[in-house]
């Protein structure tokens, strides 16, 4: 038992120019910026976890739309490529704004210049420490929720963002009730035209599960000690079953990095039941209150909801008995550790604000990815969403940043930060989004234009004053690069609206 401050002592204060906290999109693309920009500078990535996530095949799609993959990659491949990267494995329990220090876990002391602090989210749950409670994060969260649904004949899924939309999708072998409390599913990325299109793919036959794969998996091979294994092409990690589950960091504690784009490939997500069972939806409701059968204060039963270990109380009045639930109800920042004894502004989602410069509300301190809420007068194309994609950027802009202000130069907001732009896949079609894809915060002031093929694509544009401020593409409709400029152009539209969405009209020729 080595107290700490004996462990202080073993372990002399670190200094660097730049320290970033997180291994995750956000923190490593951050340390990438830096680590190049600056060679001469000595580059400091403080993570909980021993893998961090990169970035590979980046493919700029247009302008503003970009895609990606997520390696998990040992973080020694960072040093690799880095010379002047120092990575140390350990989770930062305090920060000292004031005097530029940080404290780890084990008893470290790093001091820096600057700080990038991209310590990522975590779920929201529905309520602590109630072991039928899941949260869906990272690899162990899936691995527990794969392990408890291989038993289970009925779940109960909560929420309506994108790991909601794609759980319930890829779940086989039991039956799901999905709670949503909207009036459509995927309200966080469509609307009910949308959600009406995509109904019918969770009514459908679906194809058995392996032979739904969407990009290039990469295989797991980590070696014994759970550490390097090769250099920047010799490990590859990703979020395959059966990794090492004694990896630190990366357990119920919220310590390992967000999953990403695909989180479910290489997981079989399947219930005890041989036949297919049904998603039953339940629309505007949320969970009142969960309940055991031996709970004492279990209201009592007005049916009979049959025998379950646990039952869910719905605001629509009803009562649904399930082996275990699912709160995919968003997620908390994970600002908690560096808040004690110091002055961060937070906004109301808990996030650290950042300006425009991706700076907090602490001298010499910046934070991108989800931990920050973006707090600077976006533009009006443009929202933050906690996407894989925003975490890259911001990142990225954040590196920029932080050498900019070391080199005394202005800087502006990025080009990224003009229109929000997201690209990907719900139940096997492409979806692209843009803008205010769903006239957020348009009010009445605003035009929707559809068409819809059934089964094939689904096609909304948001139209204000006769520009065109958003669209939601579903399917290979091949209209996003044209569509984006559109909207970056603000053309007014209005004598072309009647042929806008006309299917026979090559709408990229026309506005050529
Ligand atoms: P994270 O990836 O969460 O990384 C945070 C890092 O900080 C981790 O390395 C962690 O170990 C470290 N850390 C945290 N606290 C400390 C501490 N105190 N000390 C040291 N280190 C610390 N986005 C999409 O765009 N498309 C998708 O399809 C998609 N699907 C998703 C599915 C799931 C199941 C989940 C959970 C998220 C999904 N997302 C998706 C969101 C996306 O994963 C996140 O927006 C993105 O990963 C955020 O990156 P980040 O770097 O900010 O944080």
């Amino acid at each position: 038992n080595v107290s700490s401050s004996e462990r202080m002592a073993s372990h002399p204060m670190q200094r660097f120019q730049f320290v970033v906290v997180g291994g995750g999109i956000a923190g490593v693309t951050c340390v990438e910026q830096l680590a190049s920009d600056f060679p001469s500078a000595e580059v400091g990535l403080i993570t909980a976890a021993s893998h961090i996530k990169a970035v590979a095949n980046f493919k700029q799609v247009s302008q503003t739309l970009e895609e990606f993959d997520v390696e998990e990659r040992p973080s020694s491949v960072l040093q690799e490529k880095y010379p002047n990267v120092t990575v140390i494995q350990s989770v930062v329990r305090s920060l000292q704004a004031d005097q530029h220090t940080l404290q780890t876990e084990d008893g470290r002391s790093v001091g820096y210049e600057k700080l990038c602090i991209c310590s990522g989210a975590r779920p929201k749950l529905l309520t602590q420490d109630q072991p039928y409670v899941l949260g869906v994060r990272d690899t162990d969260s899936v691995q527990e929720f794969q392990k408890r649904l291989s038993s289970a004949k009925r779940i109960v899924v909560v929420g309506n963002g994108g790991i909601a939309l794609e759980l319930v999708f890829e779940v086989r072998g039991c039956e799901v009730v999905w709670a949503v409390k909207d009036k459509a599913i995927g309200n966080t990325f469509f609307d009910a035209g949308a959600a009406q299109f995509l109904i019918p793919s969770l009514e459908a036959q679906r194809p058995p599960r392996d032979a739904v794969c969407k990009r290039a998996r990469y295989t797991t091979e980590q070696g014994p000690e759970g550490g390097s294994d090769g250099g920047p092409e010799g490990g590859l990690h990703t979020f395959t079953a059966g990794g090492d589950r004694r990896r630190p960091g990366s357990g119920s504690t919220g310590a390992g990095s967000a999953l990403g784009p695909d989180w479910h490939e290489g997981f079989l997500l399947r219930g005890a039941e041989e036949r297919p069972q049904g998603v039953r939806v339940e629309y505007e409701c949320e969970v009142q209150e969960i309940f055991t059968p031996s709970d004492p204060l279990r209201p009592q039963p007005e049916a009979d909801y049959g025998e379950w270990p646990v039952y869910v109380r719905l605001t629509n009045g009803r009562t649904v008995g399930c082996d275990f639930i699912v709160s995919a109800t968003g997620v908390v920042p994970n600002a908690d550790a560096f808040l004690q004894g110091n002055n961060f502004s937070l906004a109301e989602d808990g996030g650290l604000r950042v300006d425009d410069h991706m700076m907090t509300s602490e001298r010499d301190v910046y934070a991108a990815g989800d931990v920050c809420s973006a707090c600077w007068e976006p533009s009006a194309l443009w929202q933050q969403m906690r996407l894989w994609t925003q975490a890259r950027q911001m990142g990225w802009f954040a590196g920029r940043c932080m050498a900019a202000d070391v080199q005394t130069q202005p800087i502006e907001l990025d080009f990224c930060f003009e229109l929000f732009a997201h690209i990907t896949k719900f139940f096997n079609y492409k979806v692209v989004i843009l803008g205010k894809f769903n006239a957020q915060g348009l009010g009445a002031d605003h035009e929707l234009l559809v068409r819809c093929t059934k089964g094939q694509e689904y096609v909304k544009v948001v139209l204000r004053g006769g520009k065109m401020v958003g669209a939601v593409l579903i399917g290979e409709t091949d209209l996003e690069e044209t569509f984006e400029n559109l909207i970056l152009n603000q053309m007014d539209l209005t004598p072309y609206k009647d042929e806008l969405l006309n299917p026979n009209i090559d709408i990229e020729d026309y506005f050529d």
